[in-house]
This record gives structure tokens, sequence and C-alpha cells, in this order.
């Protein structure tokens, strides 16, 4: 099992996809294991995107992110990280496939709704950062018939 960081823009925030989004993680059968909502300050939004500091989109970026509320959730199953990013879909939206998050709600390279831990590494560190408090612990009793026992 592995924990993974989503969270849901301003954009996706603003356009009412919050319950559409979730509900894309939880049929696939994921578990929710943390939520917030929150807005975010300049301080939180530079920490989590450290990488991307000095590109041209930077700037825009802080401001998008920090513009209006957004909605974090922890998420968990085997694999979640990798599952998350696939359901998530390509970066810019005009060419992420259809079925995906990105590629079914969006036409754009920086709103682009959701963000996804890319690495066991990055989920670590951003579960840390955005959930110092720690995630849930609990059983999900339908993770019986979600995952075959081999
Ligand atoms: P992700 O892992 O798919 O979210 O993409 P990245 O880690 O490369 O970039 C982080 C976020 O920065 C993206 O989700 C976009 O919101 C934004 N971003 C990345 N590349 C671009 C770009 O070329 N133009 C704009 N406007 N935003 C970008
Ligand atoms: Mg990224």
């Amino acid at each position: 099992m592995e924990t993974t960081f989503i969270f849901v823009k301003p954009d996706g925030v603003q356009r009412g996809l919050v319950g559409e989004i979730l509900n894309r993680f939880e049929r696939k059968g994921l578990q929710v294991v943390g939520a917030k909502m929150l807005r975010v300050d300049e301080d939180l939004a530079g920490k989590h995107y450290a990488e991307h500091e000095g590109k041209p989109f930077y700037p825009g970026l802080i401001k998008f992110i920090t513009s209006s509320p957004i909605m974090a959730f922890a998420i968990r199953g085997v694999d979640a990280v990798t599952v998350s990013r696939t359901l998530i879909g390509a970066t810019n939206g005009r060419k992420a496939d259809p079925g995906t998050i990105r590629g079914d709600f969006g036409l754009s390279g920086g709103f682009n709704m959701i963000h996804g831990s890319d690495s066991i590494e990055s989920a670590n560190r951003e579960l840390a950062l955005w959930f110092p408090e720690g995630t849930l612990e609990y059983d999900k009793s339908s993770n019986l018939w979600t995952y075959d026992p081999s």
C-alpha cells in the first residue's frame, strides 16, 4: 500500500468539480485517508512547487494556486502514486487522453484542475508538508473485493 497526495486546484474548486474528481478516485477503489479545504499561502505554494522555481510559468503558477481555496486529499492504495497519475492524465488538458481527469475537463496547460504526486518520494515530502498531523488509519472493508490475494 502507498499513500499519495492530491489536491483540487482553485479552478477545479471554482468550477464545482471537487465531487466529480473525488468520485474518480473512490470508484477506482482508492481509499481517502485525509481531506482538507484551505487557502494556500505563498510560503506553502513555494515549498510545494520548489522544483519549478525559476521556470517561466512559476510566478503565474504561485499566483494561481494562492488565488482561491483548494481541496487536498491523501489517497491510499496499491501503487496509489502511479494509479493516481494515470487517473489525472497529462499536464496539458489539450493533450491529456480522454478518460483522464485533465483530458475530460480541461483545455489548459496551467489551469489543469488537479495535482498528484509524481513519485513515492514526492508523495512522502508533500504529505509531510500538507498533512503534518498525519493521515488516517482505518480498514476499508471493500479492499477484500478490490484486490485479489496474489
Ligand atoms: P504536473 O506534475 O503534471 O502537475 O506538471 P508539472 O509538475 O510539470 O508542473 C506543475 C504545474 O505547473 C502544472 O500542473 C501546471 O499547473 C503548471 N505548469 C506546468 N507547465 C506549465 C506550462 O508550460 N505553462 C503553464 N501556464 N503552466 C504550467
Ligand atoms: Mg509535477
